[in-house]
């Protein structure tokens, strides 16, 4: 199961610069991560200041 972004998310981009594999970028509304690049490091979910990555 890959993380996920939910609306709490304030674009401030932090975990798109925290992934090692690129998986996390700008969408239309707020940040998105790709389910097929992701492996589930939680990198992401431990940087973001707003606690909105889980993993889904
Ligand atoms: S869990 Fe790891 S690989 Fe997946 S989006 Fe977050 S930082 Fe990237
Ligand atoms: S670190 Fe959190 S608030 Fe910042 S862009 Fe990523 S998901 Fe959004």
């Amino acid at each position: 199961m890959a993380y996920v972004i939910s609306d709490a998310c304030v674009s401030c981009g932090a975990c798109e610069s925290a992934c090692p594999t690129g998986a996390i970028s700008q969408g239309d509304s707020q940040f998105v991560i790709d389910a097929n690049t992701c492996i589930d490091c939680g990198s992401c979910a431990d940087t973001c200041p707003t606690g909105a990555i889980s993993q889904g």
